[in-house]
């Protein structure tokens, strides 16, 4: 009879499970597609430096357009192309799309001059990935040191030794590595002082809690205090208002990104944030005025 009962069980739960099968199955075909027909396209989000607000760069990020469901989110479509492969190709189009752009604006004012380009860990281990790197630079004409990879921290606590001797021989080219979302995997801190990194990324999670979340300040500030001790750049991702801008720039954060200085946009329409003179700076000028 137990027996019995877990077959119901199973059965019952089939329809569902059958369902978010088929549903992935339709999205992988949908992302094949994508692939082939052009659906994909980038976007640039500006970065700054706190202490002036001069843009430094722009962080590419990928945009989906499916042709009946609309827009989809990269937190959706990005897991699923990295459990097929597909990443690979679609991750090669997003490093020829983006290094070509980042030499096209090399030189012009108002533009960035560094591009940071995403890379999932699946694509990393590629025993080709760094050769596919030099290739595409070549080709583009985009200065690698125009170019930063962002790398996430499961990357390195899977493969350190592989991850290590890829990154070397990136970083040696003059291509920068940073490391996104700093503080949310299961980060060793050990990996810190073996890997040839440039720029710790604090994520976005620290950045909306500073005012409110004595504890998540605490953090942030040691995050600040660690990257510069290392010598690190350290930028803060989703920042959304002045008073966060201020913070992080008083606890000497070096760059910032986000919606306070501009949304993500498509590189036709990128724009440099308006400069943002430090308090006492804008006072002067509006008492002189
Ligand atoms: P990420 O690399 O941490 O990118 C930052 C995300 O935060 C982006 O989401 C960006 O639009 C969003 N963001 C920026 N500023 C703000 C802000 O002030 N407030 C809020 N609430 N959000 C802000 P997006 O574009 O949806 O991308 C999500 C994630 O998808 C990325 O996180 C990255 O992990 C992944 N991704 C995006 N493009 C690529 C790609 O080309 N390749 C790979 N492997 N992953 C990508
Ligand atoms: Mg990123
Ligand atoms: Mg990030
Ligand atoms: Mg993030």
């Amino acid at each position: 009879r137990a027996k019995a009962n877990a077959r119901n069980t199973v059965q019952a739960y089939r329809p569902e499970l059958t369902r978010v099968v088929q549903q992935r199955f339709e999205l992988t075909h949908a992302l094949r597609q994508a692939n082939e027909a052009a659906q994909f396209r980038l976007e640039y989000q500006p970065q700054v430096r706190l202490s002036d607000g001069a843009l430094i760069g722009a962080e590419a990020l990928l945009r989906w357009r499916h042709p009946t469901r609309g827009p989809i989110s990269p937190a959706e479509f990005i897991p699923l192309a990295e459990d097929t492969g597909l990443i690979i190709p679609i991750g090669r189009w997003v490093l020829e799309q983006a290094c070509a752009q980042a030499a096209r604006w090399q030189g012009q004012p108002g533009k960035p001059q560094q591009v940071a380009v995403n890379v999932s860990a699946r694509q990393m281990r590629q025993s080709d990935f760094a050769d596919t790197v030099e290739q595409i630079l070549l080709d583009t004409g985009c200065p690698p040191q125009a170019l930063e990879l962002e790398v996430t921290e499961s990357l390195l606590l899977e493969d350190a030794e592989g991850a290590i001797e890829l990154m070397t021989r990136l970083t040696q080219r003059g291509v920068r590595v940073a490391i996104d979302d700093f503080g949310t995997g299961y980060s060793s801190l050990s990996y810190l002082k073996r890997m040839p990194i440039q720029t710790l990324k604090i994520d976005r999670s620290f950045v909306s809690e500073l005012s409110s979340d004595a504890n998540v300040a605490a953090i942030a500030r040691t995050v600040i205090v660690l990257a510069r001790s290392l010598g690190l750049d350290v930028l803060a991702e989703g920042v959304e208002t002045a008073e966060q801008a201020e913070w992080l720039r008083r606890e000497g954060c070096d760059w910032a990104q986000g919606w306070f200085y501009g949304r993500p946009a498509p590189a036709e329409d990128f724009m440099a944030p308006a400069v943002e003179l430090p308090r006492s700076e804008t006072r002067r000028r509006l008492q002189l005025a």
